[in-house]
């Protein structure tokens, strides 16, 4: 497929081009254009008019577009997903549920478009204040920078489009370079089911050249980004005055109490889901999991045994339970820090090996020193390390030892525990007798700490992309 930029409806073409590449095996997917500066400008330039434009629509306009454009999806499921599982590497039945999530997105965004409030302000509650009424409204933004992560191309630019367009904003979004072809076909969609074509405009690129010229434009009143810490403070360092809104990564925890030896098996097998889906490229991946010491050296076995019966490879066949990582230099990165983990005295128990250039082996390390790259910094890929605790404070304070705090989660009967974990445990969510991988479109998402400023949800989205605007009337 030729991708292109979706500027004011039309497609615009560069003369240089960026491939997008199978991960399984390196073959070409498509190519999209290398946006720049003046690519960005020019969308700018519509989304102004984009902007002018939504704003006369109505609420119930907007929520009749965002239906509609969730319906089409809906119809072609398939195409999405089959498209997903080329550019992302992910199999067929995740690339088919991210589908549907994204259909609930976009549907729950034009649910929350009819109930944008405002509420009355008691100016007389000050003293000496009389005859005067009024009340607060929530307004849109302007024009919202979407700038989005290769795992979840086309649900986590859902989070931001959709919010953006049911509070009546324009966008332009700036897809990750490895995964764009399935936004543009997204913000197609958009346009087809009635929005403005210019408050729908795609801008794709490097992120140092199209991502960064977005991050600076004057016109652009917001970025909404989700990516890597490390991109999102330089673009919080270049953006200047607008908000923000930053959602980054993490390699979450899960403690194991000492009740739970009657379903360790159950637990070991979420566990392992939460660490292997999408190769371990999620956000919210498990990837360090603190086991109570009585129970450790059973749950070892149980994750082990599962872990083995997860067969991997290509991504397109239904019996692949999981993926390659994303390209080669992930790969590199991945193997290496396991390789450092080993030369620090951690032993890996299950997997390990790279099985080509993109594919790894799922694999669980145990004895991780706090030093090893694979405790501290965000793995990105299919590795889960388990480590030996003594005691509920214990388990707290090494979920704690992160510089993220996006999600965690405790398998616990004792409600003490659980409360104490709850309220000790510096994330954003919090998830009890669950792994911290869950999420459901429509709760209050995102982090504390490196993990991000904000929160997502389309609720909660709507509320970081409008503004508060106060009319106060004298009637004296
Ligand atoms: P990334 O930070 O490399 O890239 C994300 C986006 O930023 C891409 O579109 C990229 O082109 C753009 N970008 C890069 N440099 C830029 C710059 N200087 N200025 C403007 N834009 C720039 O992240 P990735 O590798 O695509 O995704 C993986 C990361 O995303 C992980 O850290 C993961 O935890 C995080 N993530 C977070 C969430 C969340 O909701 N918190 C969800 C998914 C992924």
């Amino acid at each position: 497929m030729k991708g292109y930029m979706l500027i004011a409806g039309k497609k615009v073409y560069t003369q240089e081009e960026i491939k997008i590449l199978f991960p399984y095996d390196g073959s070409l997917v498509g190519t999209i254009p290398r946006g720049k500066e003046e690519d960005v400008n020019l969308a700018a330039e519509s989304a102004k008019v984009g902007f002018e434009k939504i704003k006369k629509m109505t609420a119930y306009e907007r929520y009749q577009c965002l239906q509609r454009a969730a319906r089409i999806i809906s119809k072609r499921a398939n195409e999405f997903a089959h498209l997903l599982t080329l550019e992302v590497g992910k199999t067929i039945k995740e690339s088919m549920g991210e589908v549907g999530r994204a259909v609930n997105t976009i549907t729950l965004s034009a649910e929350e478009a009819k109930r944008i409030l405002g509420e009355e302000v008691p100016f007389d509650a000050a003293p000496g204040i009389e005859n005067k009424v009024g009340f607060y409204r929530r307004v849109p933004l302007g024009i919202i920078g979407c700038i989005t992560p290769f795992n979840f191309p086309l649900n986590l630019t859902c989070h931001k489009v959709a919010p953006a367009l049911a509070a009546g904003n324009s966008v332009i979004i700036k897809p990750s370079e490895n995964t764009s072809l399935v936004v543009i076909k997204l913000a197609e969609v958009l346009i087809e089911a009635g929005f403005p074509p210019e408050a729908v405009n795609v801008v794709t690129g490097y992120g140092e050249e199209a991502g960064d010229a977005l991050v600076r434009s004057k016109d652009v009143r917001m970025i909404t980004f989700t990516g890597s810490v490390e991109t999102g403070k330089i673009i919080m360092s270049r953006g200047g005055l607008k908000k923000y809104a930053m959602e980054l990564g993490s390699n979450a925890g899960v403690y194991i109490d000492e009740d739970q030896d009657y379903r360790l098996k159950e637990i070991a097998e979420k566990v392992a889901r939460g660490g292997f889906a999408l190769a371990g490229q999620v956000c919210i991946s498990v990837q360090r999991v603190f086991v109570h010491e009585k129970l450790f050296d059973t749950f070892i076995e149980e994750i082990t045994a599962f872990s083995k019966t997860l067969k991997v490879g290509d991504p397109r066949k239904d019996d692949t339970g999981m993926g390659p990582v994303i390209d080669e230099n992930a790969a590199d990165r991945i193997m290496e820090w396991i390789e450092e983990a080993k030369s620090l005295g951690a032993e890996i128990v299950c997997g390990g090996k790279r099985i080509s250039n993109t594919l790894i082996e799922p694999t669980v390390v145990i004895n991780v020193p706090e030093k090893a790259k694979l405790f501290r910094k965000e793995v990105f890929g299919p590795v889960i390390i388990v480590n030996k605790v003594s005691s509920i404070k214990e388990g707290i304070n090494q979920v704690n030892n992160s510089p993220y705090g996006l999600q965690a989660g405790i398998f616990t009967n004792n409600l003490k525990n659980a409360f104490k974990f709850s309220e000790e445990v510096e994330c954003g969510g919090i998830m009890v007798n669950e792994i911290p991988t869950f999420r459901v479109d429509q709760m209050p998402y995102g982090g504390v700490k490196e993990s991000g400023i904000g929160r997502e949800g389309p609720h909660f989205a709507i509320e970081e992309m409008t503004e508060i605007k106060t009319i106060c009337f004298d009637l004296g």
